[in-house]
Formats: C-alpha cells, sequence, structure tokens
C-alpha cells in the first residue's frame, strides 16, 4: 500500500492554559505529508462536521466530547481523557487517511458537512405533535440533538409508525445529503 501519509514530524499532547475544567488534554501533530487530497474522501467516510474545501479544513466531531481538525500538514485533536487516549486517537486518524485515501477511486467525495443541516428543516419533518416519545420535551429539541448526532432518526417512534414511512424517507434523505451520522457510528 503507498500511504499518502507517512510522518508525524512532530507531536505534541499538552492541558490547555484556557481550559478552566482541567480534565482534557489537546494534541497537535505536524505532518510530513500534504493530506489534503483525502479530505473529501475522509468527509465521505467519517461523517465530517464541517468541511471547507478551499482552504482545505475538515473538522470531525467525535463522541464525548472530542473533536479533530485536519489541514493539510496538521492534525489537531481536543478533548482526550489521557495521554494514551490522545495517542491511540492520532494513530486512528493517521490509518484513516491512509485506508480511505487508498481506496478513493471507491468513493463519492463529498464536500459538504453536518454543519449544513438546519434545526428548522429537521423540524418540518418530524410529526410535530411534541408526545414525548423520544425522550426529550419538544419536537424542536429533538431536532437540535438529531442534527448533533446525538441520537438517531430510530428514537421518533411515531416516524416508524407504517403511515410515517413517506416522511421518514424525507427525514433520511435530507440527513443523508449532508452525510449525516450518529455521534456513536465508526
Ligand atoms: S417522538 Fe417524534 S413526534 Fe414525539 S416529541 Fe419526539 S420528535 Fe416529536
Amino acid at each position: 500500500m503507498v500511504m499518502l501519509l507517512e510522518t508525524i514530524k512532530n507531536l505534541e499532547i499538552f492541558r490547555p492554559k484556557c481550559d478552566a475544567t482541567k480534565e482534557v488534554l489537546h494534541a497537535i501533530a505536524d505532518l510530513a505529508e500534504d493530506i489534503s487530497p483525502a479530505l473529501p474522501y475522509l468527509n465521505a467516510e467519517l461523517g465530517g462536521w464541517d468541511y471547507d474545501d478551499r482552504n482545505h479544513v475538515l473538522l470531525l466531531k467525535l463522541s464525548a466530547g472530542k473533536w479533530v481538525t485536519l489541514q493539510p500538514q496538521q492534525i489537531a485533536i481536543r478533548g482526550c481523557r489521557d495521554i494514551a487516549e490522545a495517542q491511540a486517537l492520532m494513530e486512528w486518524i493517521k490509518n484513516q487517511v491512509n485506508e480511505i485515501y487508498e481506496r478513493r477511486h471507491a468513493i463519492l467525495p463529498r464536500y459538504t458537512g453536518q454543519a449544513g443541516l438546519k434545526v428548522m428543516e429537521i423540524l418540518k419533518l418530524l410529526p410535530r405533535t411534541n408526545c414525548r416519545a423520544c425522550g426529550y420535551a419538544t419536537c424542536m429539541a429533538y431536532a437540535a440533538a438529531l442534527r448533533e448526532g446525538e441520537i438517531s432518526w430510530e428514537n421518533c417512534l411515531p416516524l416508524q409508525e407504517e403511515k410515517s414511512q413517506g416522511q421518514l424517507a424525507g427525514l433520511r434523505a435530507y440527513l443523508d445529503s449532508y452525510g449525516w451520522r450518529a455521534l456513536d457510528e465508526g
């Protein structure tokens, strides 16, 4: 396999001075190679939260408050529990860059991110009865959580009923058009 990203030149793991909680670590890796050709494919495969194709910046939102920012020659991670988790996450993203770039001919690149999803557009595709079966007080609150990937479209039980299949298909198509996925999906 020809690797796009072979060398992490420098890896710094540190506790940010501005973080009042003092309970998370950040990590920054400087890269020997330019990974920008892989970014639209990583965005497609990993469900990027936001992607700026002009400036080659991809933002990934992971579970448990972790974020990864990829730029042409830098990867930054924030929200790690400890050094071991920061190192493992950096190794994971390095492998993802290489594996996904290797498979790029079979992947449709994506140039939009989940940040483009609008809560009001999601709301329009929900039953809007505020029945609370999903555990949220209102459909609006559910729509906001769904946009963030904190819950699944499956959590709205009325939407799973036979009579709502057309509406559900519309919601899923809208989410898919921005590469939506739940935070705990791989
Ligand atoms: S289960 Fe569906 S219809 Fe009921 S409150 Fe939640 S989002 Fe609205």
